[in-house]
């Protein structure tokens, strides 16, 4: 009963969002669970051709590169995979913004239906404006803001400490919680893109796939 109640109220926070991010002119469908979704984004991509997988703890989180790599005839570009050099991480970043198919998560959507997302490197927002022909993003109701303001704040306070704080890199808001416009070397949050609209509108011929799912994922 518990698990119903919360479900539906999912559903009512996230059903606004998607009737949004459609009438931007993304392609944005609603999943109660992350296994619907990994269904959904595996029936999305191609089982032959290649697919990049930007830096995401979502899509890891769901299983779905695993499952990629069973496709004899795909290539999947994921740069966080062991074992590469760095040389091979770079390589693997620029082939990312080349490959037919662009696997990652958003780190906020407005109610609205605008996407924000914050970049150290920035290849991974560059796959989702151009390149890739089909884009699919992934992401919790968690990452659903009430604005465009609140959602470029998030980046400051949630997901560049969380980020730091997940590869243990040395800034103000892991030391001290709190941003400070940093100079450190190891600043993840250097790019900050808003996609108003589906990229290019009605002249691109990119497909741009948003899943959002009624769970904590990510950050
Ligand atoms: S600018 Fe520096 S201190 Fe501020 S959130 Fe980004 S990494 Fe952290």
């Amino acid at each position: 009963m518990l698990n119903e109640i919360k479900k539906k109220a999912q559903q009512i926070k996230a059903k606004p969002v998607v009737a949004a991010l459609n009438k931007n002119g993304f392609l944005a469908e609603y999943f109660d669970s992350p296994e619907d979704a990994l269904q959904r984004i595996l029936e999305l991509v191609p089982h032959e051709g290649t697919v990049g997988v930007g830096g995401s703890v979502t899509i890891r989180d769901i299983g779905v590169v695993e499952e990629l790599k069973k496709r004899s005839a795909l290539t999947v570009y994921d740069h966080w995979q062991k074992g590469l050099s760095s040389e091979d991480i770079l390589e693997y970043r620029y082939k990312q913004t080349q490959s037919d198919v662009f696997l990652s998560s958003s780190n906020a959507v407005t109610q609205d239906g605008k996407i924000v997302n914050w970049d150290g490197v920035g290849q991974r927002v560059a796959s989702m404006i151009f390149g890739p022909r089909k884009v699919i993003l992934v992401m919790g109701t968690n990452k659903i803001a009430p604005d465009l303001d609140s959602a470029i704040k998030r980046g400051q306070k949630i997901v560049a400490p969380m980020n730091s704080r997940r590869l243990a890199k040395d800034t103000p808001c892991v030391k001290f919680g709190k941003c400070g416009d940093c100079n450190s070397p190891d600043r993840s949050c250097i790019v900050t893109t808003i996609l108003h609209k589906h990229p290019a509108g009605k002249q691109s011929i990119m497909k741009f796939h948003v899943l959002l799912i009624g769970r904590e994922l990510g950050f």
